[in-house]
């Protein structure tokens, strides 16, 4: 750590005792500033899906000047987790390097206005069983969406109460990830760039989730073979600010370690392949994550 993040840190964290809740602990504004100020020749379209129904939302493509990948970011899929909504829609006005930046910030819509975590057929991210048809109307409206642009990668903004290993059934600070991705090396970046030393049990770990489930990240690995992730922060000693921080952090990891970004993390495309086995676990378990 640099000196001047160490002192930041130390005044923080005598900040920590008074208030109780950690705000913006460092990041990395190097990255975000790569993310926020590419080239000024960007494309974006906006289409509404799920037109004239409850559901309707709206999409944003952004076209890069350069090919690439196509990356998908969804914010909102649980309503009440704000944190991805408000860092999904900052990445609206991102500027990527190369491919397709596609974004939904509010994916579940009624969820997002009713501020709930689920909408008008609940949870939305457990009607995605793979290899069948999505369980609802809404669900199958996204799933078209996701089809339609066949991603090579899926990045899906949520939040959890507590933190994965720590505190029981919650699996905040932890990237789920599908087999090919870059979950270790982005997981160990999130927490070089975002979580201060004393803060140890917040340090972010990755998770390669099984491609069955009925998650919308891993319907998108298991069909499409795309590269996805599901990001989980957490609102344990973290404010809305810090949360949505980490949200935008994680976004532009992942659009740098696929090649979206040209700005060097070292991860991915512009650093060497990862080595080593995870565990398998379930993400985003519970009615808590
Ligand atoms: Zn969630």
């Amino acid at each position: 750590m640099r000196r001047r993040s160490a002192l930041a840190a130390v005044t923080t964290l005598a900040g920590t005792a008074i208030a109780g809740v950690v705000s913006r602990p460092g990041g990395n504004d190097p990255l975000l500033a790569a993310a926020r100020e590419g080239r000024d020749d960007i494309v974006t379209e906006t289409t509404r899906l799920l037109p004239d129904t409850v559901h309707e939302t709206t999409l944003y493509e952004l076209t890069a000047p350069e090919p690439g990948p196509t990356v998908i970011v969804f914010g909102g899929v649980h309503g009440d987790e704000r944190n991805g909504i408000e860092a999904a829609h900052d990445v609206t006005e991102w500027a990527p390097d190369a491919g397709r930046l596609v974004v939904v910030p509010e994916t579940d819509r009624v969820a997002v206005e009713n501020d709930e975590r689920g909408g008008v057929d609940g949870d939305l991210n457990r009607h995605f069983p793979a290899n069948q048809d999505p369980t609802s109307d809404l669900a199958r409206g996204i799933w078209n969406a996701v089809e339609r642009y066949d991603p090579d990668v899926v990045l899906d903004l949520h939040r959890s109460l507590g933190i994965y290993g720590f505190h029981q059934e919650y699996v905040g600070q932890t990237l789920f990830h599908s087999t090919d991705a870059h979950g270790r090396a982005i997981a160990n970046a999130l927490t070089a760039d975002a979580v201060p030393w004393y803060l140890p049990f917040h340090r972010f770990t990755s998770q390669e989730s099984t491609a069955g489930g009925p998650l919308l990240f891993q319907k998108a690995a298991a069909e499409l073979d795309a590269t996805s992730y599901l990001f989980e922060t957490t609102a344990f000693l973290l404010d809305h600010a810090t949360m949505t921080e980490q949200s935008r952090l994680a976004t532009a990891h992942v659009l740098a370690a696929h090649g979206g970004l040209e700005y060097d993390t070292g991860i991915g495309v512009a650093g060497a392949p990862e080595s080593g086995q995870e565990s398998e676990t379930e993400p985003d378990g519970g009615t808590n994550a």
